[in-house]
């Protein structure tokens, strides 16, 4: 049972009614209702429900805005379809633009007139975390990563623990002692980030990309203090949270004085703080930033690693990770190292900037209530997957990788899930 305070509702509609933000008056008023963005949604391709259409979250957030900001909107509200933000419409909002939206913005570059309906989704979960009405699930993953620096809570003994084995495991391996995973050495070249999922359920990423900078004798550390390259506080619409989370990265790189922040494969950490928090903090980074992916090509192409893609025999293909591809435009660098390092490569169809979404995005995995639908909005990818015959889905992104495996198993595809760091490692040639 929900009871909407005034207090609630007027910080809520304070969201909307910013008329500075020209972007948000213009997205908000111009869509046509073309229904050309409904076939580009996961949500909607999934069974068919009008309901879950790009346009159908687009008009939510309107009508809330015709309301309340236009005369037509205030003096005829039934007849021009304006709603009034108040209980009944909470649990819809909420559904809406938490649970049907990844924020993947598959439906923008569909849009007949170039709407960018991820953004009035983004504007929609702002209101929401505003009055207080962000999933609890997601709101922990957020409070996880405020209070202990990590959104899985992971404690600097387990952390500390974790890579010294996966180090003593590369020495082994490797045969070689200088073989290491440095913690918080400073005025190196690289300060590299890891998503928690890495040490709490997929250390052996962290092991590849260990031994792919020991190959290319890259100087280069990873912080305790914050390796988090995640922030979901970005897609819970809290942009002051969002920016605490940011400033801690920004903090230890100049802490640690790297030269270099590479970002690891984890789509939406890479697009919340490399593209997207020089706009929510309002500063330029006095340091370089770049993904991992963009570092691992580097390294074929300069020839300061060796791969050998004829180790990898099996069919291989590419899940694109909307932040990264679509909303990042890193398009060809994994391209690159797989055309490198492997031999029979197919793609998905459709794939690139037109890539369907795995489901798991937005925030999705942390929603728990909406697993069923995750599952079922997951199928276009399972059947894209399975098309293409592949025994390994490449895709640099854990979140990626998590959905990617939870759809493996319920749909039985019988396929192996990989990051571009476990490729490259995987193909490397070592001296
Ligand atoms: S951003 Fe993606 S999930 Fe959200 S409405 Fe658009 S196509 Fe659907
Ligand atoms: S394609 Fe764009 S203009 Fe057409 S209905 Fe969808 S959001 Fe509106």
């Amino acid at each position: 049972m929900i009871t909407l305070s005034q207090n609630q509702i007027d910080r809520g509609l304070d969201i909307l009614n910013n008329l500075d933000n020209s972007k948000l008056l213009t997205h908000l008023n111009s869509c046509v209702h073309c229904g050309l963005c409904s076939t580009s949604c996961i949500y909607f391709l999934a069974d068919q429900d009008p309901t879950l259409t790009p346009a159908n979250k687009v008009d939510l957030l309107a009508s809330i805005y015709r309301r309340y900001f236009t005369f037509l909107g205030k003096t005829f509200p039934a007849i021009t379809g304006a709603r009034s933000l108040n209980d009944d419409l909470i649990p819809e909002m909420v559904d809406k633009f938490f649970g049907a939206c990844t924020m993947c913005s598959r439906c923008n570059i569909h849009c007949s007139i170039g709407l960018d309906i991820a953004f009035l989704v983004r504007t929609g979960r702002m209101m929401l975390s505003e009055m207080g009405f962000v999933p609890a699930t997601l709101q922990s993953t957020v409070n996880a990563a405020l209070s202990t620096g990590n959104n899985m809570g992971i404690t600097y003994d387990e952390f500390v623990d974790t890579i010294q084995w996966l180090e003593e495991d590369l020495q082994d391996e490797l045969n070689d002692t200088t073989a290491s995973i440095p913690l918080n050495q400073p005025d190196k070249n690289v300060m590299y980030t890891l998503n928690p999922r890495e040490p709490k359920f997929f250390p052996l990423s962290i092991s590849a990309m260990a031994k792919v900078f020991h190959a290319a004798k890259e100087s280069w550390t990873i912080s305790t203090e914050m390796y988090d390259v995640t922030n979901y506080a970005f897609f819970s619409g809290n942009l002051a949270e969002a920016s605490i989370i940011a400033h801690r990265m920004m903090n230890e790189m100049e802490k640690l004085g790297a030269k270099e922040l590479i970002l690891a494969e984890c789509g939406h950490g890479d697009r919340a703080f490399r593209w997207e928090a020089p706009n929510y903090l309002k500063i330029h980074f006095n340091f370089n930033i770049r993904t991992s992916i963009e570092l691992l090509a580097d390294y074929i192409k300069s020839g300061r690693i060796k791969v050998n893609k004829n180790i990898i025999k099996q069919k291989v293909t590419l899940h694109d990770p909307c932040n990264l591809v679509r909303n990042g435009g890193i398009v060809e660098e994994q391209r690159y190292v797989l055309s490198q390092t492997v031999t029979d490569f197919v793609e998905m169809t459709p794939h690139g900037i037109d890539n369907y979404c795995c489901g798991g995005g937005g925030g999705q995995l942390a929603m728990s209530e909406y697993n069923e639908r995750r599952m079922k909005t997951g199928k276009l990818k399972a059947d894209q997957i399975r098309n293409t015959g592949a025994q390994i889905v490449v895709t640099p992104c854990h979140n990626c990788v998590d959905q990617l495996t939870q759809l493996n198993s319920y749909y039985k595809l019988n396929v192996q899930i990989k990051t571009l760091a476990e490729i490259v490692a995987d193909a490397l040639v070592l001296d």
